[in-house]
Parts: C-alpha cells; sequence; structure tokens
C-alpha cells in the first residue's frame, strides 16, 4: 500500500491511447496533481492503440451509422490539429462500391457524403483502372487520413513525464475495491509482488480487459463483444503504395497505409475476425488471445481482394497484427463506435471509458469536462 494516508489524486489503469491522453488530460485541464498510470506491457500503446488500420475516420466508412459519422467529420480536425506530426495525409484514399452484395449503392454513398458535408468525387481514370469494373461499380477519392501509432506513444511518454504523472509498466490492476473516506483502492501485481495503492478517481481505460477486475468491481453495464483479429502487414507493389483503398459496405475489404511500419494494413470482413465472443468473466480477453494460433488467413485476403483489384497479387505479406478487437453488443451489427462512459454508482470515483475509435478521444474528454473533481 502507498503510505498511510498518501492517497493519490487519480490512478488511471491503461497505458493505451485513451488511458495516456486522459491521465494528460486530468494533469493538464483538471488540475489534478498526483497522477499514476498502470500499464502492464512493457511500453504505452502496445496493444489496440498500436495494432489497429490506423485510419484517422471522417465519417465515410459509417453510412449506416450517422451519429458515427457525423461525429467523425467534428473529431477528425481537431486531431489533426492536436497530433499534426503523427497524421499521414500523403496518400490517395479510395472508396469503392462493389456492383454485388454491397449495402450501399454508389449514389446512396455519394448522398451520405454530402449530408454529412464530407469531401467526396469521382476519382480519375488511372484509380478506376486499377478495379476490376464487372464487380466495382464506381470508384471515389475521398479526404481519410492515416495516424502513426509509434509517434503517438512518444507523444504520450513525453507529455506524462511532463506533467509528472508516474508511469508503471509491466504493472496489472488486478482487485478494486472502496477504500475508507471515500478513497478507492487497487491491489496490482508486478515483478516487485502485489501493492495496494490508494487513491480518490479511479479511470478504468482498459479496453478489452474492461470488465476483468476483482474485488468490488461491479462491471460494466454496457455488455461488451470481443474479436481476435488479424491486420495483414503487407508491402505493396509500386501501382498501389500511394494508396488508401476500401470497398464499401459488406462482405469486402480496406488497405491503409501503416505509418509506423512503412507499410499498409490489409483487413478483410470475412478474414480478419478469427473469431469473436461475448464478453463474460470467466474468459480473460488477452490470455485468450495468448492462447489463439496465429495461423495467417493472409492467403485468403489476398485471393479474394485480387478479383477486385489485381495488382494486389504482386504484394508481399511481411507480418500479421493480432488484436482483441472489442466494441459495444448494441453496434456489432449497425458499425457504430460510440464511446463508452460509465460512472461506478457502488464506487463513487470510479469510471470506466472506452473508445469505439481514436478520434472519440474528443467525446470522452467532453464528458470529463462535466465532471466535478
Ligand atoms: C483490428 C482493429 C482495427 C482498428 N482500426 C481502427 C482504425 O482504423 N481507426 C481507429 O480510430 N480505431 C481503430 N480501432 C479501434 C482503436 O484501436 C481503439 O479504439 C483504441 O486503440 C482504444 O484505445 P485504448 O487506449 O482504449 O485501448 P488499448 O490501446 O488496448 O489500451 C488499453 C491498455 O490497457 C492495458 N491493460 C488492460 N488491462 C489492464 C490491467 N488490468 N492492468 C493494467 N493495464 C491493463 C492494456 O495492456 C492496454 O495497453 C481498431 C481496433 C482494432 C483492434
Amino acid at each position: 500500500m502507498n503510505a498511510p494516508g498518501d492517497c493519490l489524486d487519480a490512478i488511471v489503469i491503461g497505458g493505451g491511447f485513451y488511458g495516456s491522453a486522459i491521465a494528460v488530460h486530468l494533469a493538464r485541464q483538471r488540475g489534478l496533481k498526483r497522477i499514476v498510470l498502470l500499464e502492464r506491457e512493457s511500453g504505452l500503446l502496445r496493444r489496440a492503440s498500436y495494432n489497429n488500420q490506423a485510419r484517422v475516420h471522417n465519417g465515410y466508412h459509417y453510412p449506416r451509422s450517422f451519429t458515427t459519422a457525423y461525429r467523425s467529420r467534428i473529431n477528425l480536425p481537431r486531431f489533426v490539429a492536436d497530433w499534426p506530426n503523427a497524421v499521414k495525409s500523403d496518400f490517395t484514399k479510395l472508396y469503392a462500391i462493389a456492383r454485388h452484395n454491397s449495402k450501399v449503392t454508389a449514389r446512396q454513398f455519394e448522398r451520405f457524403c454530402h449530408d454529412i458535408g464530407a469531401q467526396v468525387r469521382r476519382a480519375d481514370a488511372a484509380a478506376h483502372g486499377l478495379f476490376e469494373p464487372r464487380l466495382i461499380e464506381a470508384v471515389f477519392q475521398v479526404q481519410e487520413y492515416a495516424f502513426d501509432s509509434t509517434r503517438l506513444a512518444h507523444w504520450a511518454e513525453r507529455e506524462l513525464a511532463d506533467c509528472g504523472v508516474q508511469i508503471r509498466l509491466l504493472t496489472r490492476a488486478t482487485e478494486i475495491y472502496q477504500g475508507p473516506d471515500s478513497t478507492l483502492q487497487v491491489v496490482t501485481e508486478s515483478e516487485g509482488g502485489p501493492q495496494r495503492l490508494s487513491c480518490r478517481y479511479l479511470f478504468n481505460c482498459t479496453y478489452s480487459g474492461s470488465n476483468h477486475f476483482n474485488g468490488e468491481f461491479p462491471g460494466l453495464d454496457t455488455d461488451l463483444r470481443h474479436e481476435i483479429t488479424e491486420m495483414a502487414l503487407m508491402q505493396m507493389p509500386s501501382a498501389l503504395q500511394g494508396l488508401g483503398v476500401t470497398v464499401m459496405d459488406g462482405p469486402f475489404f480496406s488497405m491503409m497505409p501503416f505509418p509506423s511500419r512503412n507499410l499498409h494494413t490489409l483487413s478483410h470482413v470475412r478474414f480478419t475476425p478469427h473469431l469473436h465472443w461475448d464478453d463474460e468473466k470467466s474468459i480473460n480477453p488477452y490470455d485468450r488471445l495468448a492462447g489463439h494460433e496465429r495461423a495467417s488467413r493472409v492467403e485468403r485476403m489476398v485471393r479474394d481482394v485480387a478479383r477486385y483489384i489485381p495488382a494486389i497479387l504482386d504484394s508481399q505479406h511481411i507480418d500479421s497484427l493480432y488484436e482483441v478487437k472489442t466494441v459495444l453488443a448494441r453496434n456489432d451489427r449497425n458499425d457504430g463506435r460510440p464511446i463508452l462512459f460509465e460512472k461506478h454508482a457502488s464506487l463513487p470515483g470510479c469510471y470506466s471509458v472506452l473508445g469505439g475509435k481514436i478520434d472519440n478521444i474528443y467525446d470522452v474528454l467532453e464528458k470529463l469536462d462535466n465532471e466535478v473533481f
């Protein structure tokens, strides 16, 4: 336990992008002084905040969830302004509409882009030439960016150090309790053995691990769903190098620059999810991923993508990123990515936060700013 009477202002559990950005915000904007950030990995932003498709969303991806599309439109310019060094914009982004099995037609997509105020125009002939015309109805050039998670991690390390947040790596929070005098207590496990820390405010920013604490943690009110995902990392042939491509909206695929490795990610709606399950206490998502046989499905991804974009056959598979993707169960079907922000009534001062995508951070910070600390 920290020394008797030695109560921290706040503990943030989870050193992903959310936990890091929230700890910085609490220190800089909300004046909390003694903050400890706990992270089970050996560095910051090593889990979902690294192992993802690195898309700074601008709405295009969500024709079935107007709210998520609209919030993306609001948040993208803020994200670009706040993390300019971590944003890659020097590539051409294409959205293509499939002729068969698509949940959206070219006309509907164009209208939807106008409705959310997102830039869209028919792509030029060279871009069209990359696609198999019998399978693709239309190709649009849009404005969408990628983020570099390694640079976001460097930002987090610098900012947290600058504002005096103490980072404890290789430290797992295992139990949460109500302590005396409106305090909260967190039991941690690390190489040095178990420890008990005491704080006034506690922020659970553990994404896939959000429900996996013992003690008096009541669990989330919102149901979660997990997927083990594979994002293939590809060296693209020159024809596809300066491009990002997403085929909408159904059992299709997406390729995006992945700036941290100077490669592209390739994901496929049918092959990227290896398995999924509803969150339950007895299955720790991190353990499940650790025990998952990482048999890559990249060949199947490439085979299907090549029907639409033959040039992909000249790409080379370099690596695959495996991660647990966690979404709110109610959004599994409409693809919406709202935030989860819960205050636990039985543990006053304890909050759980889950951001469906990186730029939702602003929606979380707005909620935090309505809280009195
Ligand atoms: C395959 C995939 C593709 C995605 N594509 C995109 C995309 O293109 N664009 C986009 O904006 N978003 C995308 N996302 C979503 C985005 O990655 C997440 O919204 C975001 O990274 C969540 O950040 P986080 O900090 O909450 O989670 P994380 O980065 O996972 O951070 C949680 C941290 O908590 C730590 N932790 C967990 N339990 C404990 C514990 N008990 N004690 C201590 N530490 C603990 C973990 O080690 C981890 O570092 C994607 C996600 C996945 C998985």
